[in-house]
């Protein structure tokens, strides 16, 4: 089956919204087994819309459309796919009442316009939207298959998954394609996709591999009669690359990093502080990310002046020979926010992010340090990533639960690799 995915919406072209709708799609049909052969963002224009859904009504099985469902001028969506498919709109009286009472329930009276949302084609039926007050139209004509949702995401997400994803699938009925991806820090690109060569010659499952801000993807993917059958398939692929990539895998699909290591640390009852500067908190909130993590968090300091990191425990003398950019500052911030909340674990970051003309060290520059109380020990990790503040700093804190990972794992800080 075939489809194109339409997100209608001035605002898209003008940059003022992100087309996230198109995202969401495109991420869902091939586990129907739908190919996705065109995405299109136009403008609330009803010429240039029912020229664009025309040229795709000729080629594909399934259109997909979000936006311009709203009740004013410039929401034409209903307007052209009646012109698509040469129908003419009729008021539904039971959907004019539920839109109605819509209203009332909210003690309005519906102002006039919002009546065409009422409206269906012989073609059409409205597919519920308890989100708010458009229905969304499934047009069935011809043998093909339009489906018109909301643009809000909230109203579209939910009609999706309540209404139209378990008719799509009916529909679809064919073989359907499940992913699997396994998440890996430390490792190359180039070094996961060395290792895993031998198995990159598989044409089903398939495996890719793919370096992202948390590190290094080998996703697996399947295509099979059934859900089931797909899974079956990627199960021996994926204790295989388990297998190969041994310990630097930590998660898979939806896994956060922060959650992986703050699970570490529930399952073994620590606890952890960070001290952080430069980062300025980034670190402990991509800990907090995940629900219950005052669990294991104690808490975090963030420290830019110089002073505030001694009166917080790192040594004069520390700050004094290495500076506030080094590794041995790094470390003792990590040891310095261990013993102040009595954690287990002190984690830190200190870096240069951005270009500054009086900083002699270069932008980019990167230390994360991590202590351990059990062995009063603290090691880091120091680098250099010169790709922009913002890069930067999402680098850091990366690296630095790796370092934190690691330290849990009894791993050396720059060990390349464990295999299982
Ligand atoms: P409404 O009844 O709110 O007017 P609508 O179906 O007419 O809904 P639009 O007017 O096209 O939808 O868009 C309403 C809002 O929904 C936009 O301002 C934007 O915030 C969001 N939105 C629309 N399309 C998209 C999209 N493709 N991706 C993400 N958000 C979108
Ligand atoms: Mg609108």
């Amino acid at each position: 089956m075939k489809a194109e995915v339409f997100a209608i919406g001035t605002e898209i072209l003008i940059g003022d919204i992100l087309d996230t709708n198109s995202h969401f799609i495109a991420r869902r049909l091939p586990a129907l087994g739908i190919d996705c052969y065109f995405t299109h963002q136009v403008g609330d224009n009803l010429e240039r819309l029912t020229g664009e859904l025309r040229r795709a009504w000729e080629r594909s099985d399934l259109l997909l459309l979000t936006g311009g469902l709203g009740p004013t001028e410039d929401d034409v969506t209903r307007e052209a796919v009646a012109a698509l498919v040469d129908e003419q709109p009729v008021v539904d009286p039971e959907l004019e009442h539920t839109l109605r009472g819509f209203f009332a329930g909210r003690g309005y009276a519906m102002p006039e316009r919002n009546v065409k949302q009422a409206w269906l084609l012989p073609s059409t039926r409205a597919i519920p939207n308890p989100r708010g007050t458009a229905p969304g139209w499934w047009v069935e004509k011809d043998g093909r298959v339009l489906v018109a949702m909301p643009g809000p995401p909230a109203e579209f997400t939910f009609m999706w998954e309540q209404e139209v994803e378990p008719r799509l699938a009916r529909l679809a009925g064919g073989a359907v394609i499940v992913s699997r991806t396994l998440k890996t820090i430390g490792v190359g690109e180039g070094t996961v996709d060395e290792m895993l060569s031998p198995l990159l010659k598989s044409t089903n499952p398939t495996i890719g591999v793919y370096a992202k801000q948390d590190g290094v993807h080998a996703r697996i993917t399947a295509k099979a009669a059934t859900r089931d059958d797909a899974t079956a398939l990627i199960a021996p692929l994926e204790a295989e690359v388990r297998r190969i990539l041994g310990t630097a895998v930590w998660g898979a699909d939806d896994d956060t990093l922060g959650k992986a290591v703050g699970g570490m640390l529930r399952d073994r009852g620590m606890t952890l502080a960070t001290m952080e500067s430069c980062t300025a908190g980034l670190l402990g909130a991509t800990i907090t990310e995940t629900p219950r993590s005052s669990d294991y968090y104690r808490g975090g300091f963030i420290s830019y002046w110089t002073e505030l990191k001694k009166r917080w425990g790192v040594p004069a003398q520390v700050v004094e020979q290495h500076g506030v950019v080094s590794a041995e500052c790094a470390e003792a911030m990590a040891r310095a926010a261990a013993l102040a909340t009595d954690a287990d674990f002190g984690l830190s970051v200190t870096c240069v992010a951005g270009l500054d003309p009086q900083e002699e060290k270069p932008p980019g520059t990167v230390h994360v340090g991590c202590y351990d109380r059990a062995t009063d020990r603290a090691s880091h990790i120091s680098f250099r990533f010169n790709q922009g503040r913002h890069a930067v700093r999402e680098r850091a804190v990366t690296v630095g639960l790796l370092l934190l990972r690691r330290t849990l794992l009894g791993e050396q800080p720059g060990q390349v690799i464990r295999s299982g």
